[in-house]
């Protein structure tokens, strides 16, 4: 289980990411992460360490008002690009980074690759964006409910941050088994998201 940054605010998000993930890397990581929301929404992702992914993305768009990091310890799918985080729903409207581990997603997967759903990465993690989406296309839930109703039809231990670009203002949170803390900013709608409270 690795790291999880995140931000909502009037302030930039990048800045906010790359630090706080650097702040993390003691925890031991083997690829990084980032989302940021800014008209629509960039994803950017590297095997190896926060430095290679800024690097990375000296001639990138970073800005945003929103955005979520990750730094990844493999356990289901090797270390490379493809399985870091974030990952994305089938539509790609919905991404998520996770910290922990769907132990169901072998039967989640199997019976959404029966509904047509295809997968790029090996990760559980995707499985569990699939899901969301899948909830949210057979129910009339708001994004929020189709959350907790996929949650509960998981599993396993789970830190997780949801982006989705049909809600371009929102960070969704959840957490079981593995931390995650809100932090609340100094100014009006500025909040926090850390797996880790120091
Ligand atoms: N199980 C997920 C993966 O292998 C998350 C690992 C983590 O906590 O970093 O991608």
């Amino acid at each position: 289980m690795c790291g999880i940054v995140a931000y909502i605010g009037p302030g930039e998000a990048y800045p906010v990411l790359i630090k706080g993930l650097k702040r993390l890397e003691y925890r031991g990581y083997d690829s990084a992460g980032i989302a940021l929301m800014n008209g629509t929404m960039n994803i950017y992702k590297q095997q190896g360490k926060v430095a290679d992914l800024e690097n990375y993305l000296t001639d990138k768009p970073v800005n945003g008002n929103i955005g979520m990091g990750h730094t990844r310890w493999a356990t289901h799918g090797v270390p490379n690009n493809v399985n870091a985080h974030p990952h994305l729903s089938q539509s790609g409207d919905l991404a998520v980074i996770h910290n922990g581990i769907i132990e169901n997603y072998a039967t989640l997967k199997e019976g959404m690759v029966l509904r047509g759903h295809t997968f790029e990465s090996d990760t559980d993690t995707e499985v569990l964006i699939h899901l969301i989406e899948d909830v949210m296309q057979h129910t009339n839930l708001s994004l929020q409910d189709a959350v907790r109703a996929a949650l509960k039809q998981v599993v396993g231990a789970y830190a997780i941050v949801i982006m989705s670009k049909n809600h371009p203002e929102h960070l969704i949170a959840a957490r079981k088994g593995s931390p995650l803390v809100v932090g609340i900013g100094n100014s009006k709608g500025e909040y926090y998201l850390a797996s880790d409270a120091t």
